[in-house]
């Protein structure tokens, strides 16, 4: 284990805290108050529990231990109302975090939204809905030829604290209580999560339990670990299941995402068509759609083709730009052209809207902000 947050509190599963608070004799309910304390209300540090006593909080500090609770640095803020965070782990390493008011990217339209009744009434009222774009490795290691992460290379996981962290330090700062006000949260941030697997799985069985927000309204994305795929069918608490496919073919697969060499079209597929979905539930293909390469007609209908049978939807993204990237983005006329071929071959397919591409939050682009300066980055472009 890394010892950069080896004294972190936040990353504690229930009965991990009820382990450290028995070693000092301590009444085992403290270890409730603790969880509450640091998931439920997001405590920043260990003297604003105020339901321990105040000689513990001073012996678990001399013990080493803090909250653990990231920082936000930095933050730049869309014309679109996303906000774009960047989030310090307790070793001064960086990830971002992106918040989304309204935000499904364009998926909202597709009532598939297990959640949306429980709205009635309440507070939906005054608060819609936002979704937390949330990071699972600082950088990432999968070689994607269109994502900007891919050129970071992988620095190293991120502790389950330290994802549960991004979203608690995010909540904060927005002044939001789940589950009163509805928040998504979509593990699409920087890195891969089933290569950080373990981890990431501790991260949301806290994000549910403690800081109570559901699955359902959970969704990770992979970009085709197969064998975590098989895994994650097995999980019995899961977000629903995103696979980035981004090629209607190996050939062309493997020359966007080099992984396809590894796990080619038809390992993902088997895997895609073996994952056990809850009733109602869907699969997600994201396609990154990428000028002269991937976004003809008749890739489209090699798509349609590839998917048929799976209970699924496409989300297609047309390609966010990057200077480094060797790739082009669509014109619109064609990523309509390629929507129209998969909804008319029976399959839903909906475009994702880039949402603070002006700050360079939208997919992919989130390796910006440690390259280039705050100042240019504040600034809308045109
Ligand atoms: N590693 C995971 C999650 C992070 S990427 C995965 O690969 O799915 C989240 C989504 O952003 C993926 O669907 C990916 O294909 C997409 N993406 C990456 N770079 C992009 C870019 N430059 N433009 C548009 N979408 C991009």
């Amino acid at each position: 284990m890394p010892s950069s947050t080896h004294n972190s509190l936040l990353g504690l599963t229930l009965q991990e805290l009820t382990n450290l608070v028995l070693e000092s004799n301590q009444p085992a309910y403290r270890a409730q108050q603790l969880f509450d304390a640091l998931y439920r209300q997001r405590t920043e540090d260990l003297d604003q529990i105020s339901t321990l006593p105040r000689e513990y909080r001073t012996r678990l500090g001399e013990q080493g231990w803090g909250v653990g609770m990231p920082k936000i640095t930095q933050k730049f803020e869309s014309r679109d109302g996303t906000v774009r965070y960047l989030v310090e782990m307790v070793d001064g390493e960086t990830v971002e975090t992106v918040w989304m008011p309204e935000g499904d990217d364009g998926e909202s339209g597709d009532g598939s939204e297990a959640g949306d009744e429980i709205e009635s009434g309440t507070a939906a009222a005054t608060w819609r809905r936002a979704t937390i774009c949330v990071s699972s490795q600082v950088g990432c290691a999968v070689n994607c030829r269109f994502c900007l992460t891919a050129l970071l290379g992988v620095k190293r996981n991120l502790e389950a604290g330290e994802i549960v962290g991004q979203v608690a330090a995010v909540l904060r700062e927005q002044g939001v209580e789940p589950p009163t006000q509805r928040v998504n949260l979509v593990f699409m941030g920087m890195g891969e999560p089933f290569l950080n697997y373990e981890n990431f799985m501790k991260a949301v069985r806290l994000l549910v339990e403690g800081v109570g927000i559901p699955e359902s309204r959970m969704t990770v994305s992979t970009a085709g670990i197969v064998p975590r795929i098989h895994d994650f069918g097995r999980e019995s608490v899961r977000p629903k299941l995103a696979i980035s496919l981004n090629g209607s073919n190996d050939e062309l697969r493997s020359a966007v995402m080099p992984l396809n060499r590894k796990w080619n079209l038809r390992d993902l597929m088997k895997a895609a068509r073996e994952f056990p979905l809850r009733t109602r539930e869907r699969l997600t293909f994201e396609y990154v759609l990428l000028a002269g390469v991937n976004d003809a007609p008749d890739q489209a209908r090699e798509v349609a083709e590839l998917v048929r049978g799976v209970r699924a939807k496409i989300n297609l993204i047309a390609l966010n730009p990057g200077p480094e990237l060797p790739y082009r983005t669509p014109e619109q006329e064609r990523v309509f052209e390629f929507q129209r071929i998969l909804v008319a071959s029976g399959i839903p397919a909906f475009i994702r809207r880039p949402r603070g591409r002006d700050i360079f939050a939208a997919c992919g682009q989130l390796k910006r902000t440690v390259e280039v300066g705050p100042a240019e980055q504040g600034e809308p472009r045109g």
